[in-house]
């Protein structure tokens, strides 16, 4: 039996969630305190929920990495600066001269030969000569950056926590919350308040930075539901910090809707530097604050650091995409992450399984292949979908303008003739899972062999 994907109806019921997602934040929308806002400088944009196509660019990018081994010479120092501070003192508290840390990333040389073809390369080191090296190689580059905490021992994306305690969120004991991660509560990490507005503006001036260097865009990580804030209801002064106060921007609202807004708000200001920018967002899918993104990330698909071999079905991949084509159909995409463990003798079959169930549904995968040797699919530029992807006796298939993507749920090996649709035009595909294989495309069809549980790649070998 043939099957389509994205009925229609689920698509509707997708639509129609997402409207009353947007109604509730509508109805809910909440004006900035004026006077707080002034205080500190900032112009709140109304709310946005449009959901614009993401760039051009990004719909039809195959494959985003984080390039490890691209960054030669790659440095992360914490640079040792003197600074005041307060420190507890045998006669009490004073301000005292002593070191603070300010990390500083330095890259000897960028090699973009290794990734060569890949559409996007997210976590790049936070320095302009990083940026301006990949750009010199045709990359698209873009930074990690989080705004859920902020780490205590440094200046964490410029912020000291010791001069800027006015930005920690406190549970309703009054007491600073620890990031949990893991299972551990991190020592070091601790939540920020999504509605203060000096979080605002210094996390703001964050991605200004960033993108003043030349970034086509921010990835943004723990995209998640936020714990409330209670800090403004406690008063007391803390002797190790000069005096404070803990403010709200939005006075009577949640930690979720400043939140939300916070990103409506980065994401204008990324947009500001060219409609070709991008904001990345790791909030899963699935979740109330994706909508904020251009793409969001499936972190962990199929293939992760956390367990051994292949986990969500084919069917779990299909399913999850159904449940996303509101977002999809808009124009936003997906990314799925997959983390290829080079050491299992099975990497490259896993490499091309997790590509090709990605890209069948219209992600876009994410993974470093480098010692894999399912490197070549870096390059793999399939071109935009001829038709939906079809499905008979566990065997998918997918014709785009620059090739098909055939993928083997079954049980049995499968020796297949597919037809083609009648604007197919490629004459001959090699496949890519082979290298050198050329096969003939005969009256608009063509025969691949495919074994059980396998998938692969078929391309117009120019287009490599
Ligand atoms: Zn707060």
């Amino acid at each position: 039996m043939e099957k389509k994907f994205s009925p229609q109806s689920l698509s509707r019921l997708f639509f129609m969630l997402y409207l009353l997602f947007c109604l509730f934040f509508t109805v809910d929308a909440q004006l900035p305190d004026k006077k707080i806002a002034d205080k500190y400088g900032l112009i709140i944009l109304p709310p946005n929920e449009k959901l614009e196509p993401a760039p051009e660019w990004l719909q039809k990018a195959d494959m985003f990495t984080n390039g490890g081994g691209v960054w030669r010479d790659y440095r992360f120092v914490l640079k040792d600066t003197l600074m005041t501070r307060i420190v507890r003192i045998r006669s009490g508290n004073g301000p005292m001269e002593m070191t603070g840390h300010y990390p500083v990333e330095t890259i000897g040389s960028f090699d973009g030969s290794l990734i060569k073809g890949v559409s996007l390369v997210s976590h790049i080191p936070h320095s302009k000569k990083a940026y301006e090296a990949a750009h010199k190689q045709g990359f698209k580059v873009i930074p990690y950056l989080h705004f859920t905490d902020i780490h205590s021992f440094y200046a964490d994306q410029d912020v000291f926590l010791f001069q800027h305690p006015e930005i920690l969120l406190k549970d309703e004991t009054g007491k600073w919350v620890h990031i949990s991660m893991d299972g551990s509560d991190r020592a070091f990490r601790f939540l920020t308040c999504a509605n203060s507005p000096s979080y605002w503006k210094l996390s703001l001036a964050y991605v200004k930075k960033m993108m003043d260097w030349g970034a086509d865009g921010v990835f943004i990580d723990n995209v998640g539901l936020r714990k409330p804030c209670f800090a403004t209801k406690f008063k007391a002064s803390n002797p190790e910090f000069p005096p404070y106060t803990h403010e709200h921007l939005f006075p009577d609202t949640t930690q979720n809707y400043a939140w939300d807004r916070l990103l409506q708000n980065i994401s204008a200001l990324v947009k500001s530097y060219g409609e070709d920018k991008i904001v990345l967002l790791n909030s899963g899918i699935g979740t109330p604050f994706q909508k904020n993104g251009d793409c969001c990330m499936w972190e962990s698909f199929i293939y992760s650091w956390a367990w051994e071999g292949r986990r969500n079905t084919w069917a779990d991949v299909k399913k999850r995409a159904q449940d996303n084509a509101w977002y999809l159909s808009t124009g936003r995409r997906i990314t799925a992450l997959s983390t290829i463990n080079r050491s299992r003798k099975e990497a490259k079959d896993d490499a091309f399984w997790a590509f090709s169930a990605a890209r069948l549904v219209d992600f876009i995968w994410w993974a470093s292949l480098n010692g894999t040797g399912a490197e070549a699919l870096y390059q793999a530029h399939m071109g935009k979908g001829l038709e939906p992807f079809k499905e008979t006796n566990g065997l998918a298939f997918r014709v785009y303008e620059k090739g098909l993507i055939v993928l083997n749920d079954s049980e049995e090996d499968q020796n297949i003739e597919l037809t083609l649709p009648a604007d197919f035009q490629p004459k001959r595909l090699l496949d890519l899972y082979n290298g050198s294989q050329i096969i003939q495309v005969k009256n608009k069809k063509i025969k691949v062999v495919v074994f059980k549980k396998t998938a692969r790649v078929y391309l117009l070998p120019q287009s490599l």
